[in-house]
């Protein structure tokens, strides 16, 4: 996966982050020691991150939902984006990663705006909608296991209030979702929720090719 936006040559991509890129410097640490770890190309790029925290301002976010967390550059940039009261629901299955976004909340001053649920994302959602939590969220993340992409969506979709957005990371997965040669698991998936958000009335659609590729979807 691309952990920088897709097909830019490295000339213009630098020219694009150094007129454009605002990251503070604690999430420039966080990029720089999660880079350091075997799995930082799972992190975020940093123009996507800022994408994400202008979209959060824009809709006025306040209650937020993350599935999948890693290291946690995409929620420190969404929390340092909401406003005080704000709140990030976020779901991962490991402690070990989740270990490094936990000590980067605290030292940003956001800790007390994040949830941090260890458990599979979708029971936490399943939870979430138990507890009439249906339509109360601003905005949801998805960017977790590619084979449960359509579950996290179809789930995030009934969180969401009608105005939010949900935002799909990895869905240009480094191309191979255009090469029919391409047949794994995780690329059929993402390629099946591709199509089928195409074909979604239910929202309005958006494929920003930022980074992986980021699918913006707007609940009517
Ligand atoms: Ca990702």
């Amino acid at each position: 996966m691309a952990n920088q936006t897709l097909g830019l040559e490295p000339q213009l991509y630098e020219y694009l982050l150094s007129v454009s890129l605002r990251e503070p410097e604690i999430l420039t640490q966080l990029r720089q020691e999660t880079a350091q770890h075997p799995m930082g190309g799972m992190q975020i790029a940093p123009e996507q991150g800022q994408f994400m925290a202008l979209l959060v301002q824009l809709i006025g976010a306040k209650k937020t939902l993350e599935v999948g967390v890693f290291t946690g550059y995409s929620s420190l940039v969404v929390a340092l984006a909401l406003p005080p009261e704000g709140k990030i629901i976020a779901c991962d299955v490991s402690d070990e990663f989740t270990a490094i976004a936990r000590r980067y909340w605290q030292q940003a001053g956001v800790a007390n705006k994040i949830d941090l649920h260890i458990a599979p994302a979708i029971e936490t959602l399943d939870q979430l909608l138990a507890a009439g939590e249906a339509e109360t969220f601003d905005f949801a993340f998805i960017d977790a296991d590619k084979s449960s992409y359509d579950s996290y969506y179809e789930r995030s979709l009934q969180l969401v209030r009608p105005g939010g957005l949900i935002a799909i990371d990895n869905v240009l997965w480094s191309g191979r979702v255009a090469d029919p040669k391409v047949q794994d698991n995780r690329t059929t998936k993402i390629r099946a929720l591709n199509e089928k958000l195409h074909q979604d009335q239910r929202i309005n659609l958006s494929l920003v090719p930022i980074a992986d590729g980021l699918t913006l979807a707007h609940k009517k």
